[in-house]
């Protein structure tokens, strides 16, 4: 293995990992090495990865439920974490839900929901973690938002705001962590082919697909490599940014 973007001997937790792009970064960075700690609502499928990941690349993993809207939950979670492996070096936050409508017919509890879990989720995780990641003068967090944060989408008020928040929150912790070593980055998917957009119209998908210049949609691998580079060691001068994976369809 060639020693660039090598992650021996770091732990990686990722939550939301027990399928879809969340999977394909644990597999991506227990390839560079990375012990991978797959965190999500439902044990059967995260031990299920959890399992598959050891066998094929031969590191260490682990499976730990958590419901990253709920603050106590996510303190668990980081207290089992810790207590596993010692540290987490690397925290990804991807869990995230879609709960789509029109504004006129939003209800509350899909606004409340979509920003407790892909927002305030990714608060819970970074604060709960902030503490041992200063004392290490180590991190990396890398942040799965959206180009729907970016540019808004309709049908998502709910979805793009948290996402657009997302970012917000990314660059106030580069800044608040940046003198600990510690980088906080954002990644953000365009159309990714997974569950969550399967169940998308067609001429949705056909509209995507006009407006990404590469004229192809995108893998889970492709977010994961990107991923896989800001956890790096070698990545440790970029903070606050965010690297959008979307074939050019935002610029
Ligand atoms: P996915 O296949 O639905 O996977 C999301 C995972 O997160 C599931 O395993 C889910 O568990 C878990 N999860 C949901 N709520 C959770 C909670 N409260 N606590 C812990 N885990 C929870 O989604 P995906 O397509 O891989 O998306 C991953 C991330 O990429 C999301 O943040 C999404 O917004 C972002 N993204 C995706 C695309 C795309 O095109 N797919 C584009 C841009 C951004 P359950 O199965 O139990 O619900």
């Amino acid at each position: 293995m060639t020693s660039f973007l090598n992650l021996e001997g770091r732990i990686a937790l990722i939550t939301g990992s027990a399928r879809g792009i969340g999977k394909a970064i644990a597999e991506t960075l227990a390839a560079r090495g990375a012990k991978v700690i797959i965190a999500d609502l439902e044990m059967d499928l995260a031990d299920e990865t959890a399992s598959e990941i050891a066998d094929s690349f031969d590191v260490e993993t682990l499976a730990l439920e958590v419901d990253v809207a709920d603050q106590a939950s996510a303190k668990a979670m980081v207290k089992s974490a810790v207590k596993a492996f010692g540290q987490v070096d690397i925290l990804v936050n991807n869990a995230g839900i879609t709960r789509d409508g029109l504004v006129m017919r939003m209800k509350e509890k899909d606004w409340d929901m979509v920003i407790d879990i892909n927002l305030k989720g990714a608060f819970n995780c970074a604060q709960a973690l902030s503490r041992s990641m200063m004392k290490a003068r180590y991190g990396r967090i890398i942040n799965i938002t959206s180009v729907s944060g970016l540019v808004g989408q309709v049908g998502q008020a709910n979805y793009s705001s948290s996402k657009a928040g997302l970012i917000g929150l990314t660059k106030a912790l580069a800044k608040e962590f940046g003198s600990r070593n510690i980088t906080v980055n954002a990644v953000a998917p365009g159309f990714i082919e997974t569950v969550l957009t399967e169940e998308l119209p067609e001429e949705i998908k056909e509209i995507s697909l006009k407006l990404t210049p590469v004229g192809k949609f995108g893998s889970p691998q492709d977010v994961a490599n990107a991923v896989a580079f800001l956890a790096a060691e070698e990545s440790s001068f970029i903070t606050g940014v965010v690297l959008n994976v979307d074939g050019g369809m935002v610029m």
